[in-house]
């Protein structure tokens, strides 16, 4: 009988970027499914997974052998300030009724999500996978940080009492298709996109808060459900480990904004802000336990889509689907 792996959040921007690559991918290669696989996406109407009962149900239903679980309350810098509440105790909730079901249901690996915004607050440069617990986390997303945390906490508690092999990955910032385009709480990238969008249509400057020179580390969706998968069929450790762009791909946020200008086709005036606030400069997370694990298990070198390409494809995505609610 083919085993089941099961997505939860399956309809969130990385959750559709796993469907996209399982839809497309060839069964049987590297990031394909496997023969007699079958591949389930939950979305929050099939089961609140803050409920137990209807976590345990959903279980039951698809018997997984695997568990990629991607469901978590997510939300921007406002959002997490006035709910750390809300964020800490939804993702403890959900965390703790997947990993107990899929103990339950003797789930054979669970992959989880956590974030690089867990990391301590103050912290030596470049983020690796042995700095999660070193110090708080930014007072601003506390209540997140701290329940995506306690997810390596349960990990190695499930693992030391009864050998079950739940894992998590540690993705840096995250871009692409089906992406939150609101502009009240979006990322970066996706408000950026809609910004100059925006501006294009009225006709109106591009204003950008700071001053663009911050570099940081994006991840297109796609390249991470790949290397999520990879994680699923060869990440054997119960410590975390960071999905990411190599640091040498830093890239500042006038980089970005450059590219999507191009990507856009937007002709208007861009203008930096800076009497906004910039955030840190830089906080570079390493990816060089993926990259010797990727060889130690014979992958091929993993080759990350083009900054440039990557953003085209998502500005595509962005403008197909405005009209349907892509904000
Ligand atoms: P999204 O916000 O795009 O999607 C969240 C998903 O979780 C949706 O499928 C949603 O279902 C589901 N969900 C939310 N609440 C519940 C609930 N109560 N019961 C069941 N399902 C629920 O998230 P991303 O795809 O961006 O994030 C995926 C994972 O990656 C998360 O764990 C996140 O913490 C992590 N991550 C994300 C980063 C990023 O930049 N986006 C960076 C680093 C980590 P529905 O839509 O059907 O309501």
């Amino acid at each position: 009988m083919g085993k089941v792996v099961l997505v939860t959040g399956g309809s969130g921007l990385v959750g559709s970027a796993l469907q996209h690559v399982i839809n497309t991918e060839p069964r049987g290669s590297a990031y394909g499914a496997k023969e007699g696989e079958e591949w389930v996406f939950l979305r929050s109407k099939d089961a609140d997974l803050r409920d137990f009962e209807q976590t345990r149900k959903a279980f039951e239903k698809y018997k997984p052998s695997y568990v990629i679980h991607l469901a978590a309350r997510v939300g921007g810098l406002f959002a997490n300030m006035a709910g750390n509440h809300t964020f800490l105790r939804e993702n403890i909730l959900m965390n703790d009724n997947v990993l107990q079901n899929a103990h339950d249901f003797k789930v054979e690996k669970v992959i989880s999500c956590l974030s690089t915004c867990v990391f301590p607050d103050k912290v030596s440069y470049p983020l690796t996978e042995s700095s999660v617990h070193l110090g708080p986390p930014h007072p601003s997303n506390f209540g997140y940080s701290h329940a995506k945390r306690l997810v390596d906490v349960q990990n190695q508690a499930y693992n030391a009492q009864y050998g079950d092999r739940f894992t998590s990955v540690i993705p840096t910032n995250v871009f692409g298709q089906f992406d939150n385009y609101d502009l009240r709480d979006a990322h970066v990238i996706p408000a950026l996109i809609h910004r100059t969008y925006l501006a294009k249509q009225d006709n109106t400057p591009l204003t950008i808060a700071g001053t663009g020179k911050p570099l940081r580390q994006f991840i297109y969706s796609r390249d991470l459900a790949k290397l999520m998968i990879w994680a699923l069929r060869s990440y054997e450790d119960i410590e975390p480990v960071i999905l990411s762009v190599p640091e040498e791909q830093e890239i500042s946020i006038k980089d970005v904004a450059d590219a999507i200008v191009q990507a856009t086709g937007f002709k208007g005036e861009v203008v930096y802000d800076s009497s906004r606030a910039d955030g840190q400069f830089r906080k570079p997370a390493s990816n060089a336990k993926l990259v010797k694990l990727m060889k130690e298990s014979g992958s091929e070198p993993f080759e990350f889509t083009p900054f440039q390409q990557a953003l085209k494809e998502s500005v595509e995505w962005f403008v197909e689907n405005y009209d349907k609610g892509a904000r």
